[in-house]
């Protein structure tokens, strides 16, 4: 049994159900309206669920990663946007995990999530930059035990609600673009100056929008290690598992609902196949080959964990960046049967097979680090690893 079977992960499964009832019922209210899921995130908060990764020491719960990416796929056949929030929510909390109990102000902060169920929002987009997570323009200036830093910051998502948010930038005014740290900043240290609105496909309950971002705080709030460390050791893998497993969580439910179409179909023509059948087998074949790249991606990071260097290595950097464009690609075709499947009610916005919202939350995942960034750096590293032949490695 792999680490998703453990007892923990039910009760924790348990209260993700809880909050994906309340989420689903509205999801079409925040695709339409264009808002954060509040009641989804009010139901994280009472579950406890924002702080389910810090250590028990600190007053978490320690969850594993199996068990949030878990979470991430409950939540993913609720509503995309309450999924990716959550899911970006935990990647910043793995910074703090891995990167931050050294430090005495990192650690009391994860006391104050732990207590408080204070939501952390990301910005490592800039403009002029875009999506080169490992690249940054803006620098933190520290004077003293003081530090300024601000940042034309071209997508923050969920900024309205969050009470601190993690920022990247180069190290000081002299840094190479990729000599990079990350500060956490607190809500009543900074300010937000929009300069892009969120009028988007999908995933319109992240509310992403641009701002210009400005702030002032201590130097100890900036996390110790460099962020190349961060984004190596674990903040790619932590996103393109807890994305995946939300992107899985959407076709998930594209599946279902092509698979309740099918049985309501023969269940109107007894004796006969439905026709758009074949479609849905196809899907439920893709959708078990990502849940397998999936909980072997979550066994391969737990065993990197313990043994730095396959983490550092470029046959892990290989298949944790191929994770992600595999997934992203992949459920645009699951969905896309799915809508094979069910036909006009599929395509129609009001029925109970609708998959418009599915199709088009699917589609972020691709630009979300864009596959081609992803891809070039995959194909640089092939040059330097064996390929892979054994089953068994
Ligand atoms: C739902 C959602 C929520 C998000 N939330 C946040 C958030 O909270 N915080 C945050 O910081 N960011 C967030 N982002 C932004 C995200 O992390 C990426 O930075 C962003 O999607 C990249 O945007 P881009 O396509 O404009 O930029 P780029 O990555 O620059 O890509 C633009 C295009 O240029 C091409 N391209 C440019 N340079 C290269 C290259 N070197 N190699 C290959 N191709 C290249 C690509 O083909 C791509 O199509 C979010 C994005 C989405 C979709």
């Amino acid at each position: 049994m792999n680490a998703m079977g453990s007892f923990t992960a039910n009760r924790l499964a348990d209260r993700v159900r809880r909050v994906a009832a309340i989420a689903a019922q509205y999801t079409n209210q925040v695709d339409a309206e264009n808002r954060v899921p509040r009641e989804a995130v009010e139901a994280l908060k009472i579950e406890k669920l924002l702080s389910v990764m810090v250590p028990v020491e600190l007053g978490g719960e320690g969850a594993t990663t199996a068990e949030i990416a878990d979470a991430c796929a409950i939540l993913g056949t609720a509503c995309g946007s309450s999924a990716m929030i959550f899911a970006m929510h935990q990647i910043k909390m793995s910074s703090l995990v891995e990167h931050g109990m050294g430090s005495e102000w990192h650690r009391d902060l994860m006391a104050r999530i732990c207590a408080e169920q204070l939501v952390m929002g990301s910005a490592t987009t800039e403009a002029g930059i875009g999506g080169n997570l490992r690249n940054s323009i803006c620098h933190v200036e520290v004077t003293g035990d003081r530090f300024k830093l601000d940042k034309a910051a071209s997508c923050i998502s969920y900024a309205e609600i969050s009470d601190a948010i993690m920022v990247t930038s180069r190290a000081h005014k002299d840094a190479a673009p990729t000599d990079q740290v990350m500060t956490v900043v607190m809500k009543d240290q900074y300010s937000l100056e929009r300069t892009h609105e969120w009028n988007v496909l999908g995933m319109r309950g992240t509310r992403s929008e641009g701002f210009m971002f400005r702030s002032e705080g201590d130097a100890c709030q900036i996390l110790p290690q460099p962020f190349a460390e961060i984004a190596a050791e674990s903040m790619l893998a932590q996103a393109h598992i807890l994305w995946g497993a939300l992107w899985w969580g959407i076709a998930a439910d594209a599946c279902a609902r092509a698979q309740s179409f099918i049985r309501s179909e023969a269940r109107r023509n007894p004796g006969q196949t439905p026709v758009g059948a074949p479609h849905l087998v196809k899907a439920l074949g893709h959708l078990q080959m990502i849940k397998s790249n999936l909980l072997v991606a979550i066994d391969q990071y737990e065993m990197a964990k313990r043994d730095h260097d396959y983490l550092q290595s470029v046959g892990y950097g290989v298949a944790i960046n191929l994770l992600k464009v595999t997934t992203s690609e992949t459920i645009l075709e699951i969905i896309n049967e799915c809508m094979n499947v069910c036909g006009l009610p599929g395509y129609r916005m009001d029925t109970p097979y609708s998959l418009g919202r599915h199709l088009r939350d699917a589609h972020s995942a691709q630009l979300m680090i864009s596959n081609d960034r992803v891809k070039l750096n995959v194909a640089g590293m092939l040059a330097m690893t064996k390929p892979d032949t054994s089953l068994l490695g």
